[in-house]
């Protein structure tokens, strides 16, 4: 039942039962053929030292095993040092960080620069964090052979994209060599990016949302709490649930303990087609 790169941890928190009802796989097979958890931390604006690394210790003991961060939020030294110090076989952790723009003249020295703050061989996800606003001829395949090398490398095991729209993302299709595995992009039931889900979806690319939780700001939302109240889980949990049935990876970010527990206890029940749909209809998409 359980497939590689998450251990038997995350269930810890489910019935078995309910477990095998609800989560047959607690992990996502990409197009590389490895499995990436369902849910993972995102730590951006988590400050580095104590808070990043509370709120990773926080997530592993919690069964959390996939880590989101990148060059841009400061924090990678901490996020390396809590993941080491919990352990765990590196296999087990799914760490991801990212490539910025103002590094595209130079990615190698910005992979081994995370690489040496993460303290770590590998990571797991490299992504392209923001493709250049206007496309600049060459400029991607150049980025993308970059990362292809990478790979082959081993300095990272899989490689993809973020923020990237379905006609630049169709470009980058049309020379990789390897394609991308994810496409991160801002996804909630507020936001929801239907022609470009159904793109990836159609490419075989998963998507990871960020700001799954539209960064609290829409907690007190009445669809919202009614499902909750029928679900009696949290309106912060349903958006969460939402994802996950939709086969997108949410990473909410928190710091706070109970909220990285509350986070994550989203297996043990399911949203109806329904539900689902009403939810759908938060961001007009029908
Ligand atoms: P989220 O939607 O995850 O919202 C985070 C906010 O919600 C924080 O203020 C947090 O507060 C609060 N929160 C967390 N859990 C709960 C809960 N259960 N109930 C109520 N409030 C809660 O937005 P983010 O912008 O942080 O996105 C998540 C991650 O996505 C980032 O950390 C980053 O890794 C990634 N990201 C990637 C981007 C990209 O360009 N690729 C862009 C933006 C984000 P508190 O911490 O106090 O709990």
């Amino acid at each position: 039942m359980l497939k590689q790169g998450l251990n038997s941890s995350v269930f810890v928190i489910l019935n078995e039962d309910v477990a095998k009802k609800i989560l047959p796989d607690s992990t996502i097979q990409l197009n590389d053929g490895r499995f990436i958890p369902r849910l993972g931390l995102g730590v951006s604006g988590l400050i580095e030292g104590e808070q990043t690394e509370n709120s990773i210790h926080w997530a592993l003991d919690a069964g959390y095993r996939h880590i989101d961060t990148a060059k841009l939020y400061g924090n990678e030294s901490s996020v390396g040092r809590a993941v080491q110090e919990h352990n765990m076989d590196r296999e087990e952790a799914w760490v991801t960080t990212k490539l910025w723009p103002t590094d595209f003249t130079n990615p190698r020295k910005a992979i081994e620069g995370s690489l040496s703050r993460l303290n770590l061989k590998f990571v797991d996800l490299y992504l392209i964090h923001w493709p250049t606003p206007i496309e600049i001829p060459g400029l991607d395949k150049k980025l993308w052979r970059s990362l292809e090398a990478f790979r082959d490398e081993g300095l990272c095991k899989s490689i993809g994209v973020s923020n990237f729209q379905s006609k630049r993302l169709a470009k980058l299709l049309g020379f990789a060599n390897i394609p991308p595995v994810v496409n991160q992009v801002k996804c909630s039931p507020f936001h929801f990016p239907k022609e470009l889900y159904s793109f990836c979806q159609t490419n075989s690319i998963f998507l990871v949302g960020y700001n799954p939780l539209n960064q609290g700001k829409e907690l007190e939302n009445s669809l919202l709490l009614k499902i909750a109240d029928i679900h009696k889980k949290t309106a912060a949990q349903i958006m969460l649930r939402w994802a996950v049935q939709k086969d997108v990876i949410p990473i909410p970010k928190s710091k706070s303990e109970d909220r990285i527990h509350e986070n994550i206890n989203i297996f043990d029940f399911e949203l109806t087609q329904t539900e689902i749909e009403e939810l759908d209809s938060l961001s007009g998409i029908k």
